[in-house]
């Protein structure tokens, strides 16, 4: 075998846990939840309490945030954090690269006497300025309007990462531009919850709900993952530079034998978990649940469900913590969508609701069909899903997510709602006239007298479907598993907020003032939003040839990769709609789209890159000395009189042309530049750039199969996926 492949290898046969176990009945995880957050708890302990009351009020009903209480909190927070061993602080923000940015500061300032004192005032808090000029702007900013600030995010607690070397306060924030625009993702996600929170309690004021408390969304998000040896990980520069791999011939055991899901977790992959988890707890995050996926070396863990916002800035430190603890036991995260051909990919399924702190607007209850307050706010959802699912789509349109939607493990492009039967069946007797039973629950009889009886569900689950109802939430499954939520949510609050807005005015024109209205006009509301919008349910099998037909017919977008689904950006409709909620812009809306659009023509870019390096540089020598020791062979077999068979020196002769050949191509496919729009240079990419890379691929991963192990260069995918 290569070096790099035997030293890898031999480094994960002896692997060593270098780390000092972690002891859960010394410090059970109840007492480490929270305690690197400047919680609830500390808050209240620590403030005054009218500052802390002020504080309150705008993280619970979302009132305007007290600037003179930000002193106060500012040094409290301070000594909280150096009394946990801080020494800087830092903004943390959520840039449109999808990844979090941070910048530090350190606590002490010189005091103007030689010494220095440990300063952090309001102003430090509520107001960082990063340079806004090396983040993606879209046009927003030119290079040399430098100016952007972040600003604190009230609502997302402050924590304290450690380092074995000191810790930093971290301090949520939203980022903007001198002039007021978003350059990040939690100001449209605030916006949005906030446009959701106005409009959902227009409706339930017709509902008798007077006072209900701040509307919020929530969301809980399944990641999955795989973890490889970090030994592998670094002799893959494919891995190293674009999360994936750009070869890899297809292993003879790949997950046929379906025994990964929900499998034995491997030793070592255990312990990263629970260290990970108990990571996270500290953070305050509350992760549930850990299991095998369905691919080898794949993995999924899932919080509680959270406020939205919340739930996002814990999204994005579950992925940093992942990978960070990951590298302590010897392995790599990988959160890419598709990080090996041919086997599973991984997805973010983001499970999502409304509701108050009393009550869940999508709980159903045990009789959806008399439960019209319920009924109402999933109408909501089906008529936005139906009139925006074009956004919705756009929302996971990215290169990485391009391999895995529509690829029989993941939802298709085409965005539909799947109900279930019970909820399909009430919303049909709805549209016929009146909702009057709901089907029961019942019990499930598995015919052995020693088992339980288990309640039984009152309609099946359907993995095929991008966005399933699952009991008091939707599930939307089209999200790839490295990239941030913010996005999805955003457009899922607002279209859910125009929704409910619809509805408000449709509801309060027929109720015109006299309560005793209501029944009969929800009634005729529902009974129209079923009608208008009952063709986006689709309860069936979604990877199926027949649904792409259907959805033909009943009008439904099939936007297939990135560069079909990205333009709805600019669409007139949409762009009317996040203006509309005040949640983007116009300006902000083009500002994503070009970034989005840029950001894959950079992302496939630097593959085809990558594949041409690789193939040049590694594997076609790897396939020359092959070649050279079958000449070899067969010059001494003619010498000694045999005959030399000289079949596979043929076809390694034969493929290492093809080899060239692809390569050729691919270099002129990535010098010709398309000159024209950010879409035409796009659609180069897609059309040509791709096929030509993928030829790259096809022949060096029949090389694979052919050139003795001894010379492959590259860890193969038997290795990097069944070696722990
Ligand atoms: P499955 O794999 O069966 O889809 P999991 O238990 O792995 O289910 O994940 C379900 C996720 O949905 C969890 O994160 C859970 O907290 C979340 N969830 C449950 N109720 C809600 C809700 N009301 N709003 C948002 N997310 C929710
Ligand atoms: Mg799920």
């Amino acid at each position: 075998m290569s070096s790099s492949r035997l030293n890898a290898v031999a480094a994960v046969t002896n692997y060593k846990p270098i780390e000092k176990a972690l002891n859960f009945s010394e410090t059970p995880s109840k007492d480490l939840f929270g305690i690197n957050v400047f919680s609830d708890s500390v808050m209240r302990e620590r403030l005054p309490k009218a500052v802390y009351k002020a504080l309150r009020r705008t993280i619970d009903n979302g009132e305007k945030l007290d600037m003179s209480v930000a002193d106060a909190v500012a040094v409290a927070m301070r000594d909280w954090a150096i009394e946990n061993g801080a020494t800087h602080y830092a903004h943390v923000f959520y840039p449109l690269t999808g990844q979090t940015a941070e910048k530090h500061d350190s606590f002490l300032e010189p005091n103007g006497n030689g010494g220095v004192l440990a300063e952090f005032s309001a102003r430090q808090l509520i107001q960082g300025e990063p340079d806004a000029s090396s983040f993606p702007s879209g046009g927003l900013r030119a290079t040399f309007e430098a100016r952007g600030y972040t600003a604190w995010d009230v609502t997302s607690p402050a924590f304290i990462l450690e380092n074995p070397n000191g810790t930093t306060l971290c301090i949520p924030t939203a980022f903007c531009s001198w002039t007021g625009e978003a350059l990040d993702k939690k100001v449209p996600l605030l916006r949005s919850m906030q446009a959701l929170n106005t409009t959902a309690r227009r409706v339930l004021k017709l509902f008798g709900h007077t006072n209900p408390g701040l509307v919020f969304s929530t969301a809980g998000c399944e990641q999955e993952y795989f973890l490889i040896d970090r030994n592998f990980f670094f002799a893959r520069p494919d891995l190293i530079n674009a999360s994936r791999t750009l070869f890899g011939a297809k292993p003879p055991k790949g997950q046929e034998l379906e025994d990964q899901y929900f499998g034995a977790i491997p030793e070592r992959v255990l312990a990263c978990m629970l260290e990970t988890e108990r990571e996270l707890y500290k953070l305050g995050v509350p992760v549930k649940t850990r299991h095998n996926e369905v691919a080898p070396g794949q993995y999924e863990m899932a919080p509680v469900f959270e406020n939205a916002n919340l739930a996002t800035d814990h999204q994005y430190l579950t992925m940093t913590v992942l990978q960070r603890v990951a590298q302590k036991y010897g392995m790599a995260c990988l959160l890419h969508e598709k990080p090996f051909a041919g086997i599973n990919g991984s997805g973010k399924h983001l499970n999502w609701s409304i509701g108050t702190r009393e009550m869940n607007l999508l709980e159903p209850g045990s009789t959806p069909h008399s439960n019209m307050q319920f009924l109402v706010f999933c109408a909501a959802a089906i008529r936005a899903v139906h009139l925006h699912g074009d956004l919705l789509r756009a929302t996971v349109a990215h290169a990485g997510n391009d391999h895995r939607l529509g690829a029989n493990e993941a939802p298709p492009a085409i965005i539909s709602v799947y109900l279930g039967e019970q909820l399909t069946e009430i919303f049909e007797q709805l549209a016929n006239g009146g909702a009057r039973s709901s089907r029961a629950p019942g019990f499930l009889n598995v015919g052995v007298d020693t088992l339980p009886p288990l309640p039984k569900d009152a309609g099946d689950r359907n993995r095929t479907s991008p966005f399933a109802f699952t009991g008091n939430k939707f599930e939307f499954r089209a999200v790839g598993a490295s990239q941030s939520v913010a996005g999805p949510l955003v457009v899922l609050n607002t279209i859910m907020a125009d929704s409910l807005n619809y509805i408000a005015t449709q509801l309060e024109k027929r109720i015109d003032g006299d309560p005793g209205k209501l029944n009969s006009a929800v009634q005729d509301v529902l009974r129209e939003l079923v009608r208008e919008h009952k063709s986006v349910i689709f309860n069936g099998d979604n990877y199926s040839e027949a649904w792409h037909a259907e959805a033909v017919k009943r009008d439904l977008p099939n936007l297939r990769n990135a560069v079909d689904a990205l333009p709805v950006l600019l669409s007139e409709k949409n762009v009317t709609l996040m203006s509309r909620y005040s949640v983007l812009s116009p300006r902000e809306m083009e500002s994503r789209y070009e970034i989005y659009m840029e950001r894959y023509i950079k992302d496939v870019t630097v593959e085809a890159r990558l594949t041409l390096e690789i193939a040049r540089t590694t594997i076609f020598p790897a396939t020359v000395k092959y070649q050279h020791q079958l000449a070899s062979a067969a010059l001494a077999l003619k010498q000694l009189g045999k005959d030399p068979c000289l079949t596979v020196l043929d076809e390694v002769t034969g493929l290492a042309r093809n080899l060239q050949d692809a390569i050729v191509v691919l270099e002129k496919t990535l010098e010709t530049r398309s000159d024209g729009s950010t879409l035409d240079h796009a659609t180069h990419v897609r059309d040509h750039l791709i096929p030509a890379m993928g030829r790259v691929r096809e022949v060096a991963d029949r090389l694979e199969c052919v050139v003795s192990d001894e010379f492959w260069p590259l860890p193969t995918y038997q290795e990097m996926l069944f070696i722990k």
